[in-house]
Formats: C-alpha cells, sequence, structure tokens
C-alpha cells in the first residue's frame, strides 16, 4: 500500500495521495536515466500511476504522452485501474544545469510541447485529451489539463528528490486534488491557502519517514477539522511492464509479409527490446517463419 484516497469532512474536494519512492527508483535504474530525466519520468509515472486508480473498469488503460521541444523529446507512461505502471523517457540522457532555485530543471529538458491522455475505456474509440504544456514541470501541466481538459479543477503536486550522489530516487511522490461539484466556498480558499503554502513535498515526505497518514495530516492537517480529509481507500502503485513473448511475436506479424521476409533473408533473426523495460526478446530464423506463416494466413 503506497496510496491514500481520502474526501474531506464537508465532501468539497477529494485527494489521492501517493508515495512512489521504489517507482521512480526502478524506473530511475532501468533507463539509466541523468538526474533530471529521472525527475521528469518518475514524476510522469506517479501522475499517471494515481490517475489510473481513477479508472472504474478494471481492463480500463491510459496512456499519458509529453511531448517537448526540450532534449527529453518525449516522456510516455501507461496505467491501469489496478495502479500498475510502465512508462519511459525518449532521451534518458537528457540533462541541463540546475535552476537558479536549486531544483532539477524538469522544465528544461522537456521544453514547449504538449500533453496528450489517451484512456481506453473498452469502447470503440478511446478518450483523448491533449493541451499545450504550461511549463514542462509537469505538476502544472497535469492541473491545466485536468481543468481544462476534464473540467475536474484542483491542483497536482509532484515530487522526485534524488540521493546527495544524485544516482538513486531518495524521495518520490505526489497528489492530485479534485474539487467536487458540491465545494463549500469557504473549503475551496482554506485548502488553496494550505496547498500554496506547502512546502517541497520530497521534504514532507521525508518528515512523514514515507508514512502516508502521517504525510496525508502534515499537508491537510492544519486545515479546519471539517475540511480535513479522512480516507475512503488504500491502494498501491507500482512498477510492472506486463511485455511477453507472445506480444513481441504479435509485433513480428503486423509488420507484414514483406518485412519479415527481409529480416529472415538478410539476418537470419530479430531481436526485439521492450521499450518499457528494455528486456530483449531474440527469435531465430526458425521462429521467424512460423511467423512468416501466420502473416501469410493473416492476409489471405
Ligand atoms: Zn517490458
Amino acid at each position: 500500500m503506497n496510496t491514500l484516497i481520502a474526501v474531506d469532512n464537508s465532501g468539497s474536494y477529494r485527494v489521492t495521495l501517493a508515495v512512489t519512492t521504489d517507482l521512480c527508483e526502478q524506473a530511475m535504474q532501468i533507463h539509466g536515466c541523468t538526474p533530471t530525466s529521472a525527475a521528469a519520468l518518475g514524476r510522469t509515472l506517479t501522475c499517471a500511476g494515481m490517475m489510473g486508480l481513477g479508472l472504474k473498469g478494471l481492463g480500463d488503460k491510459l496512456t499519458v504522452q509529453i511531448k517537448g521541444d526540450g532534449p527529453a523529446q518525449q516522456i510516455l507512461a501507461t496505467a491501469d485501474a489496478l495502479g500498475r505502471v510502465k512508462g519511459y523517457i525518449a532521451n534518458p540522457a537528457a540533462e541541463m544545469p540546475p535552476r537558479s532555485d536549486g531544483h532539477l530543471n524538469v522544465g528544461g529538458i522537456v521544453g514547449k510541447g504538449s500533453l496528450t491522455v489517451i484512456k481506453d475505456l473498452g469502447l470503440k474509440e478511446p478518450y483523448v485529451g491533449t493541451i499545450p504544456l504550461v511549463n514542462g514541470e509537469i505538476a502544472r501541466d497535469f492541473t491545466q489539463y485536468f481543468a481544462a481538459s476534464e473540467q475536474q479543477p484542483g491542483s497536482v503536486a509532484l515530487g522526485v528528490r534524488l540521493t546527495k550522489d544524485l544516482t538513486h530516487v531518495a524521495y518520490a511522490g505526489g497528489f492530485i486534488v479534485h474539487v467536487l461539484p458540491d465545494a463549500k466556498e469557504e473549503a475551496l480558499d482554506a485548502l488553496e491557502e494550505t496547498l500554496f503554502l506547502l512546502d517541497d513535498l520530497t521534504l514532507l515526505i521525508q518528515d512523514a519517514e514515507g508514512d502516508l497518514y502521517k504525510l496525508l495530516d502534515i499537508i491537510f492537517g492544519k486545515l479546519p477539522e471539517e475540511f480535513r480529509p479522512h480516507v475512503l481507500e488504500e491502494r498501491s502503485v507500482s512498477w510492472l511492464c506486463d511485455c511477453s513473448r507472445e506480444r513481441m511475436a504479435k509485433a513480428l506479424v503486423s509488420i507484414g509479409r514483406k518485412d519479415l521476409t527481409e529480416i529472415i533473408e538478410e539476418d537470419h533473426g530479430a531481436e526485439l527490446t521492450c521499450q518499457f523495460c528494455l528486456k530483449k526478446y531474440y527469435f531465430d530464423e526458425q521462429e521467424l517463419r512460423t511467423l512468416l506463416e501466420e502473416a501469410s494466413h493473416g492476409q489471405d
């Protein structure tokens, strides 16, 4: 359990709060990220994971795509209703000097561009929402996305802090606050002030020693009793790549007979790498010929 879903006592807002240190550390190590690209990818994975928990159907999935003109190029994350998350950053070597306030320059490596969310809810057409990036720092971009694309005003905070030697994730987490339809104005005013005065989220996670209930209290505990959140659900957000040999084989079949024949005749085998977890799958000539037969049947 690393995520809490809570609603305040006046029914004015709902909060999803997650500590995702393990998730962000795994992503950083798998992709060999620089400090700033680890922060960019970690923030994106954290928000995608929390959004995934908001999906209604068990088979529902969402994809978050951040495309910018900075050196990171693209960040992609997918999440499902069970809190399983995977993702990658197109250029994990992207790096820039820190900002003047000492923070990692995530907005710098992302640049100007767009944030797109694709929700596959098992319907004929997926839901797609796109907004221009606000500042590429990810949290404000998601805040803007919720307000503009989902008509869900609120606030998003995301943080990834690295160890002193910048090689591991020390603390990471985030929260999404959504204003509910019957919100009391007084509650929202108090909430806005609380969030405005909030310290760096990763420092608060450190103060709470990673304990979610403590963290919830540190963030919202100063609000008047009636506007404090009470926990509805304990959930989990964690890294899981669901790639498999079968999926990779399907991908090979889908490139078609002509290209597959070329691979067989020229390379006598194929090595495919999962872009999410970098696991390698090797198919020898014999296996490729079997797949070629499948591809041929598909085209009849
Ligand atoms: Zn994989």
